[in-house]
Parts: structure tokens; C-alpha cells; sequence
């Protein structure tokens, strides 16, 4: 059957720019899928998962959702990073920090891999350039599969010829066939862009046409930046928001 998913990834507790993601594309989609990082940074970890837990037919574990389940320790976290996790820990629910805790951190479905990290190391693996993703190619099953946890939107292009895969950052609102050769494809951030756009991002991937759309939709930052100084979190935590840093 074919299937038209919204893929969404590294929201960070960010709700409106979640819900403006949900509001302008999931109408459009059949299937919500999220690559992780659910929480971490942003000040509504909770009203975040249980917004996935409500449209998602599944999600992926990220690093940050392993820190606030006390799944992995904070040491390699930078020390804002590592504030917002203590704090996010504190706030989770015992529902919603079961649901965390469910969470598979790889997983091939409907004949691609979706994972936060990487394939070779699913949760906190960074694929960054042409180097990094040669090693999840190797260990990629399916022609297509889609990453997160960088927060910049990218693709890579195996072609099986190339030394390298091939690395680019996609055009938002221009429809891309991904057919015949491997990507993998990554998102960009819902809740917290390092692109130098503050827009959220996510993408639609229609498995028919093999085509895949990047998107970006303005969201009120000015609401989550109040959010995070209410919270009394790291205030450079505000700030990045409008700079998409
Ligand atoms: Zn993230």
C-alpha cells in the first residue's frame, strides 16, 4: 500500500514547534514516524511525549531521551546540555518515562531503517560528513534510511561506484526521488535547528514516488523561549532558538 509518512526528528521538548510541524503536514501524511530526542533542552518534555505517543506509529530512542530515563550518564553532554537532562529527568511523568524507555534505537520498518545516531552506533553516533556515513552504508540492509540527531538537514548518496558516498544540504520545498541507488537521509531538527534556519524542520517521504520533500514552518519561538526562562532553564538555551544555532 502506499504509504505518504511525515518523518520527524529531534523535537527537544519543543511543543509548538511540534504541533506547528503537525498542523501544516499531518493531514497531508498517513504516517507520523520520530527518528528521537523527543526531550532534552526544550521546556514541555512531557506534553511532547505524549503528543508522539498520540500520532506516531513509531519512534526511535535518541541520546537525550536515554539521559533523562537515566539510561546513559551526562558526562559527554555539554554543561547545558547536561542542566536541561537533570531538569528533564525530574519532570517525566512514570507513563511517559515508560514510553521512553520502550523506544527501539534501531529499527527497519516498512522496508527502510529509521535510527537517531547512526547504524553503527544507534543512539549517539553523529553522521556528519561522507566519512561517517560510509560506515552505516556498509552496515545498511535497505536502500533508504533515515537519521537524526545532527539537526541539519541532510542527504547522502551511495551509488556503490564512488569511493565516498556523496553528502548535500537539501533545498527546502523541492520534491527529491530517492530511487535507485542507497541515502540516507536525515530531517534537520523540529525543536531545535543548527542550520542558521529557526524554523522547524521535518520532511515527507512518499514511499510510491519514491520522492522525499524537506519543509520548513515558522513556529512562536517567542512561546517556548518564555517556556524555557519559566522553567528557570539555561537562558543561552532561548537564545539558540531564534538563531537556529
Ligand atoms: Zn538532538
Amino acid at each position: 500500500m502506499a504509504m505518504r509518512y511525515l518523518i520527524l526528528s529531534d523535537i527537544h521538548g519543543n511543543l509548538p514547534a511540534l504541533e506547528a510541524a503537525l498542523e501544516e503536514a499531518q493531514a497531508r501524511c498517513d504516517q507520523v514516524l520520530c527518528l528521537g530526542d523527543v526531550v532534552g533542552y526544550g521546556p514541555q518534555p512531557n506534553e511532547c511525549v505524549q503528543r508522539v505517543r498520540q500520532v506516531a506509529a513509531v519512534c526511535l530512542s535518541g541520546n537525550h531521551d536515554w539521559a533523562a530515563i537515566g539510561k546513559m550518564n551526562t558526562e559527554e553532554f555539554n554543561p547545558l546540555a547536561e542542566e536541561a537532562a537533570l531538569w528533564t529527568s525530574q519532570q517525566l511523568t512514570p507513563e511517559n518515562r515508560a514510553y521512553l524507555e520502550s523506544l527501539p534505537s534501531l529499527l527497519e520498518y516498512q522496508g527502510f531503517t529509521l535510527v537517531h545516531g547512526s547504524l553503527r552506533e544507534p543512539v549517539w553516533e553523529y553522521i556528519l560528513n561522507a566519512h561517517i556515513a560510509q560506515a552505516s552504508f556498509e552496515r545498511l540492509t535497505t536502500s533508504l534510511g533515515f537519521f537524526g540527531h545532527t539537526h541539519i538537514p541532510m542527504i547522502f548518496r551511495d551509488d556503490g561506484q564512488a569511493t565516498l558516498p556523496s553528502a548535500w544540504l537539501p533545498p527546502a520545498g523541492q520534491p527529491l526521488e530517492v530511487r535507485e541507488v542507497r541515502f540516507l537521509i536525515n530531517p534537520g531538527s523540529v525543536g531545535q535547528p543548527r542550520d542558521g534556519d529557526p524554523r522547524a524542520s521535518y520532511l515527507i517521504f512518499d514511499d510510491q514516488t519514491s520522492t522525499i520533500e524537506f519543509r520548513r514552518v515558522e513556529y512562536p519561538i517567542e512561546d517556548t523561549q518564555r517556556l524555557i526562562r519559566q522553567a528557570g532553564l539555561p537562558e543561552p538555551l532561548a537564545l539558540r532558538l531564534a538563531l537556529g544555532r
